[in-house]
């Protein structure tokens, strides 16, 4: 929609979310009760426009039309874990057929195998919680994929995986995490957050840590000079209400500490496991989550859609939806798949540039801490 449209449309009188959209351009702050206000609407356009208003607002003026995506390699070094989260369809216990544990030497030929890996920029480590993978597997793992791969960052382990391995080895995270970082973790994903609200942690993945203890290890890491993404995993059973909550923990977090470089809010998937599939997110509310990210978190930088849980097609709308980053190449993606996702396992990076230029954006290859690699501009494929 022409600007015009856009600001006839949301500013008519008649528009009862008229009134956040001059908010937004003016850098004010949204509050809670007008975020339920604004996720209840059922105007999808309204919200779509409030987004991309707050997107537009707060992006310098040369990058509005970037979308930016990752050349990364996704490493899950073993599905055993300890945990019981009902929601996880990719963990195994040790003695199923379908368990596997990868060694360092594993790992460094997995990625070995891999054609472009000349070109990778980042290594995304996540994997189950197994108490033969402790402190020493992955200080051993991050040197040597440092020592093969020098100019690829790591960004692994959840708070998740750093509490446990504290534990496992009688230690703090704030012990922990200098290890890490000496042998080469640039920073951390952000997974493990699931929902915050104790009401429904209670319910799916109670041995996990609480959400302020998430929250207190990922503000550690932003002391130490490591940034972090942050997730909310939606589709759990959750009301709207725990989903702006989530989201308004982030942005109180992000006040003190201020190292998230993005928030990615994610579905949940139900094939082999126990979350009921009632729970399951539409697009619009996917659509709402993505929008009321990018509204309340005007001190976090960037709104991401994974690829992998929502399809590239909804990934495209999105991007007028507050999104601004669209993941990445993700070579072998097993958490979502094992969860029913039926997108492919990868995509190309010419598949990628072209999804983001269909949808009228200007593609941008990125590292982890979005320095720009490459702007793809018409000549670019
Ligand atoms: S979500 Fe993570 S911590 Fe929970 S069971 Fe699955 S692998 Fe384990």
């Amino acid at each position: 929609m022409a600007p015009s449209l856009v600001e006839d449309y949301i500013t008519r009188p008649s528009n009862p979310l008229g009134r956040y959209y001059h908010k937004i351009l003016e850098g004010e702050r949204i509050t809670r009760e007008e975020a339920v206000e604004i996720y209840n609407s059922d105007d999808l356009l309204a919200i779509g426009i409030l987004a991309d208003t707050a997107r537009i607002t707060r992006t310098p003026a040369d990058v509005r039309d970037y979308v930016y995506w990752v050349h990364n390699f996704h490493i899950n070094p073993t599905n055993i874990c300890e945990a019981n989260c009902r929601f996880c369809s990719f963990k195994k216990g040790p003695k199923s057929p379908f368990a596997y544990v990868m060694s360092v030497d594993d790992v460094i030929e997995q990625v070995n195998n891999y054609p472009m890996k000349d070109s990778l920029s980042e290594f995304h480590i996540v994997s189950g919680l197994y108490e033969k993978q402790g402190l020493e597997y992955y200080r051993d793992l991050f040197v040597a994929l440092k020592k093969n791969f020098p100019k690829v960052h790591l960004k692994g382990l959840t708070a998740v995986e750093l509490d446990y391995i504290a534990k496992l080895e009688g230690m703090t995270v704030e012990e922990v995490l200098p290890i890490l970082k000496e042998a080469g973790l640039g920073s951390l994903p952000g997974g493990g957050a699931e929902v915050f609200a104790e009401r429904v942690r209670e319910l799916v993945c109670v041995d996990k840590i609480p959400a302020q203890e998430w929250l207190r290890i990922h503000g550690l890491a932003h002391s130490m000079g490591m940034q972090s993404n942050a997730t909310l995993l939606a589709g759990l059973g959750e009301t709207p209400e725990e989903r702006i909550d989530h989201v308004l923990a982030i942005r109180e977090q992000q006040d003190k500490t201020g190292g998230f470089m993005t928030f990615i809010p994610l579905n949940c998937y139900y094939d082999n496991n126990a979350v009921d599939a009632a729970n399951a997110l539409t697009g619009v509310e996917n659509l709402k989550n993505f929008a009321i990210s990018r509204i309340l978190l005007d001190n976090v930088p960037h709104i991401k859609s994974f690829w992998i849980h929502i399809g590239e097609k909804l990934s495209q709308v999105s991007l007028n939806f507050g999104v601004d980053d669209i993941d990445g190449t993700v070579v072998q993606e097993k958490i979502a798949h094992a969860a029913g996702t039926d997108t492919s396992q990868a995509l190309t990076q010419s598949e990628l540039v072209n999804m983001i230029r269909k949808a009228g954006k200007i593609p941008v290859e990125r590292d982890t801490v979005y320095n720009i690699i490459r702007v793809y501009d018409e000549q670019l494929v």
